[in-house]
């Protein structure tokens, strides 16, 4: 079994099987999520990745979830409406730093 290598948010870089490790599918096109049990403390983790990443996880046998359904609802007319408002403010970037 192929030994994979990722990030622990806590213990830093860690090896465990390939089948320890999921590859979930997010909303954000270009990305998954690798998601995997730490061999050192035994949390759950979770790591971002680009599609070629998750893609060579797969082949060197992850598991593979489908995306679950989004956390926030697409854009719908309403929300571009409003972006594009907020697009033409000069303030723009100062409102979006302050809500984020
Ligand atoms: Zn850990």
């Amino acid at each position: 079994m192929r030994r994979l290598r990722l990030c622990c948010a806590d213990c830093g870089e860690v090896t465990l099987p390939a089948s320890e490790v999921t590859v979930t599918g997010t909303a954000e096109p270009g990305r998954v999520t690798c998601s995997f049990q730490c061999p050192v403390c035994g949390g759950a983790s979770e790591q971002g990745c680009d599609v070629s990443a998750g893609r060579l996880l797969l082949m060197g046998g992850a598991k593979a979830k489908p995306a679950t359904a989004p956390v926030a609802p697409p854009l719908g007319l309403a929300d571009l409406v409003l972006l594009r408002e907020l697009l033409n403010r000069s303030d723009f970037v100062e409102i979006m730093g302050r809500t984020g």
